[in-house]
């Protein structure tokens, strides 16, 4: 494996910053290894075929003596939800294909003048819509960690991408978990920012009140630095927050000390029972709090007894949403017209485009949606799921008084079987357990890799929720925990995962 694809986003940067590596030469050994090893794992839904061409231009830039940001030169995946203006955008979906953009989404244009080239457009669940990335239109993308397994969704591609070489660092969104839970089964970082933290202007809506578009990388700095570039202000979303933040990449450094883990209170949630861990996943986030408690950090029990129902209220507003921001795939506007024969109405080429271009997850939610916003059902279904939010919001808002962070697994399980829960929904559901609050709260959360489960080898994340506003505290917590633990490896937990099948093609041309 060429050294260059090994490099974290940060170490990239400074060599491209030194003059010592281009960015085109750093771009090339990423579409080498994307034609090498994408074939095996179809992180990718689509190569940027000018990326070569923005990396001459980064080059030229530094060249000619201008100043660069921190990650300028470095390539950058996108997931497939953020609209680009020179490449396609299909949200994962056979509804979309073909669809070119008249612009790009805020956080592409700020990666893009920052000097990160754009690389690609990742693979996900249709409309963000899973747990799994099965429910792509394009065919799942497969865990570099064990093919036979899914990475995580709906992020799987950005995730798979970062924990394969594929790309340094990329882009995801996530609405009940789509960049923490694919970080945690396949050994990466992935960073749900505050809501209203990074603008989502041209990120395709699912549930607007709960997506949020965030970093996925392999280390805590490198999203502390992704974070820099597309948070902050936007005027084109009018959920956007007005305020200024700190620079995350210092909060990273600085926590990288240790310094913040001596009195930090770290909150473990009493209604969470091991039960509901796979044991291998259980264990390893013990051990985890015991790291922390051993470098000066006081593990304190809290109660925040709706957290468990957060499942059952996101999955009822969300479809609510899901089913409002869907209408607008209507033959009419964007993609894919399919025309019955004869004479159709307008109302027969909708449904029919509709029942064609959309896969059976997002035309459950959209029936269950529509069914829970209906008149008579309205307050039964989704007023009671919102009181439910409501809870769940006061729960954290009370534990935060006593406590810095609320930690728990990224998720129940390791990383399961291609297949293993495609038919039965509530199962795939359930996987989202810990990590919806956070969305429903409007809070931030991150899943930093902790271990590799017991029982299965598999990689495990630890995640850790801040209030609102307070991400700088989740990139200072994630940066010790991340060296505590390098330490402890000699590396990343991904340098212990087994080489792909692909990659035992190579005959020596990429080294
Ligand atoms: N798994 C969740 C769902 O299916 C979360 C998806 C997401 O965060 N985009 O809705």
């Amino acid at each position: 494996m060429s050294d260059i694809i090994r490099m974290h986003a940060a170490q990239l940067g400074e060599k491209i910053a030194a003059g010592e590596i281009s960015s085109v030469e750093v771009t090339q050994a990423h579409l080498d290894r994307i034609a090498q090893v994408d074939g095996e794992l179809n992180a990718f839904l689509h190569v940027n075929d000018s990326a070569l061409d923005a990396a001459r231009a980064v080059d030229e830039r530094r060249a000619s003596g201008e100043k660069l940001g921190p990650l300028a030169g470095v390539p950058l995946a996108i997931k497939d939800v953020l609209v680009t203006n020179d490449q396609p955008t299909t949200s994962g979906s056979r509804i979309l294909e073909g669809y070119m953009s008249p612009f790009d989404a805020t956080v592409v244009a700020r990666a893009r003048s920052a000097g990160l080239v754009a690389l690609g457009k990742t693979n996900m669940d249709e409309f963000a819509m899973g747990s799994s990335t099965e429910h792509s239109a394009f065919g799942p993308t497969k865990n570099p960690w064990d093919t036979t397994r899914v990475p995580g969704g709906s992020g799987g591609g950005s995730a798979v991408a970062v924990a394969a070489y594929e790309a340094p660092i990329a882009l995801g969104s996530d609405t009940g978990g789509s960049i923490r839970q694919p970080a945690h089964v396949t050994g990466t970082v992935g960073m749900k920012p505050t809501y209203g933290g990074v603008s989502r202007y041209g990120a395709i809506a699912m549930a607007s009140s709960l997506d949020q578009v965030g970093p996925a990388s392999r280390t805590v700095l490198d999203a502390a630095l992704l974070h820099d570039i597309i948070g902050g202000h936007d005027p084109h979303d009018s959920t956007s927050l007005p305020e200024t933040w700190p620079l995350f990449a210092d909060a990273a450094r600085e926590g990288a000390t240790g310094e913040v883990l001596r009195g930090l209170r770290v909150g473990v949630i009493k209604e969470l029972s091991d039960s509901q861990f796979q044991p291998g996943v259980a264990e390893s986030f013990r051990q985890t709090l015991e790291l922390l408690q051993a470098h000066g950090a006081e593990i304190v029990e809290i109660s925040t007894p709706h957290f468990e129902y957060g499942v059952a209220a996101y999955y009822l507003i969300h479809p609510a949403e899901a089913s409002s921001n869907l209408a607008k795939f209507d033959s009419v506007r964007f993609g894919l017209r399919v025309t019955p024969e004869g004479s159709p109405t307008v109302e027969d080429v909708m449904s029919a485009t509709r029942a064609a271009g959309f896969g059976p997850e997002v035309k459950r939610r959209v029936i269950l949606g529509t069914y829970a916003l209906s008149a008579g059902y309205y307050d039964a279904y989704y007023g009671s799921a919102q009181k439910v939010r409501t809870l769940i919001q006061r729960d954290l808002d009370q534990a935060f008084s006593a406590v810095d962070v609320i930690a728990s697994p990224a998720a129940p399980t390791t990383a399961f079987r291609i297949g293993e829960r495609i038919d039965d929904p509530l199962k795939m559901y359930l996987n989202d357990l810990t990590t919806i609050p956070a969305n429903l709260a409007g809070a931030p959360g991150i899943s930093v890799p902790s271990g590799l489960a017991s029982d299965d080898g598999l990689p495990v994340g630890v995640q850790f929720i801040a209030p609102v506003r307070e991400d700088a505290r989740l990139y200072r917590v994630g940066a010790a925990l991340e060296a505590l633990l390098v330490d402890q490896w000699g590396g990343l937990l991904l340098d212990k995962a087994p080489r792909l099948a692909s990659e035992n093609d190579d005959r020596g041309g990429n080294k």
